[in-house]
């Protein structure tokens, strides 16, 4: 197939902070792009040539939206199933909407990996009554989680009882769920691969992600890692954007044990935000990846010009008003990277800082200095 070339209009569907990059990379390179979201004034739709909003479920408006572009892609792996294989009727759509499909769930998610021998935590199907007290006892300290996402934030419980784990279900209305272990990590860190339509792959060094309230909070790279580590976690994501069958970009979130195994946590088809640090760090950042791979062009290098850190900035740094940005720029090495939302509320992803230093450990000191100036 020939490649889709600098002039033609790309859709995105989804219209947050991972499209707006994405357009900002795509309008760069002097793309059109259109954007399909239930939200107007969206983080995509800013940026974008043409903003539809309208419900997914819409079928009909996904088909002219997708008509009137030459391939697809998606910023949100949430969207509906039905919706992806509509605009598959209408036009190419990378990655195609299995990938989708299999990692909008935990535990299809979960399944697969263990099915082609990836490594991932124990875990069990929690689907009925009886499966807790059938599993719990000797399965030690766990998470359950919702099988689904978009559960409101409820989506996540600790549990070392039967007891805890059955408040727990009953807390989530007793939806399907995955119990699984907990990982004693060292560290937690992610790769973004990105695979070209000529099946060609390139990966970023692993960034190193620190969580607070289970939302990323600041991810460095290179990570402090061993590069045998690094190799493994490399040959793990390609594997994985080989077995999906993946043109455009994954994310594997690991854990790295303490005895030094890599288990994948989660998987994610589109940029992530550990990989936001590309756009100021990176030869070729994450989201012109993305384009190129669904248009069919040569991968770009994702070969890091200088180590990095990105910390996010969530609603919770308007609270009182609004940020000190000159204070935070004042820093050279910093840049800020805001999301054009208006509304801040506490755990909404805003923005983010990136800071390039000599070493990853001092740009890590970089921006969190910086963010504490706001
Ligand atoms: P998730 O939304 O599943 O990625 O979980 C968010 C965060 O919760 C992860 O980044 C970890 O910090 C923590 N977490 C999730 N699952 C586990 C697990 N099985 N063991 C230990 N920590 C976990």
């Amino acid at each position: 197939m020939k490649p889709i070339l600098p002039g033609a209009a790309i859709g995105v569907l989804g219209s947050g902070q991972l499209g707006r990059m994405f357009a900002i990379s795509a309008r760069r390179l002097g793309y059109r792009v259109h954007t399909f979201s239930p939200d107007r004034d969206s983080p995509t739709g800013q940026i974008a040539d043409v903003e539809i909003d309208a419900p997914y479920e819409d079928l009909d408006r996904v088909c002219e939206f997708s008509s009137a572009v030459k391939v697809v892609t998606f910023e949100f792996e949430n969207v509906p199933a039905a919706t992806a294989e509509a605009a598959a009727r209408c036009a190419l759509v990378r990655p195609a909407g299995e990938v989708l499909h299999t990692t909008q769930h935990r535990l299809r998610e979960k399944t697969f990996l263990r099915k082609h021998g990836f490594p991932v935590t124990r875990f069990e199907r929690i689907a009925a009554d009886g499966d807790l007290a059938r599993v719990m006892p000797g399965f030690g300290p766990a998470i359950l989680k919702t099988a689904g996402f978009g559960y409101d934030g409820k989506g996540q419980y600790r549990v070392s009882s039967l007891e805890e784990a059955e408040a727990a279900w009953n807390d989530m209305n007793r939806q399907e769920a995955v119990l699984e272990a907990v990982v004693d990590f060292e560290l937690e860190l992610s790769v973004v691969g990105v695979r070209g339509a000529d099946g060609g792959c390139v990966f970023y060094e692993p960034s190193a992600n620190a969580h607070v309230k289970g939302i990323l909070d600041v991810s460095t790279a290179p990570g402090p890692l061993a590069p045998g580590v690094v190799k493994c976690a490399h040959d793990i994501t390609r594997g994985l954007l080989e077995q999906l069958n993946v043109i455009g970009v994954l994310c594997v979130e690991f854990f790295l044990t303490r005895s030094g195994e890599l288990v994948i946590n989660e998987l994610a088809p589109r940029p992530h935000n550990s990989g936001h640090l590309t756009i100021d760090a990176c030869i070729t950042s994450q989201f012109e990846q993305q384009l190129r791979a669904v248009c069919g062009l040569p991968l770009g290098s994702p070969e890091m010009l200088r180590p990095a850190a990105m910390a996010n900035l969530l609603g919770d740094v308007w609270a009182k008003g609004e940020p000190n940005w000159t204070a935070a720029l004042e820093i050279p090495e910093v840049k800020l990277h805001l999301y054009g939302k208006t509304d801040a509320r506490a755990g909404r992803k805003m923005g983010h800082l990136t800071a390039t230093a000599e070493t990853a450990a001092e740009a890590e000191e970089i921006v969190r200095s910086a963010r504490s100036r706001l």
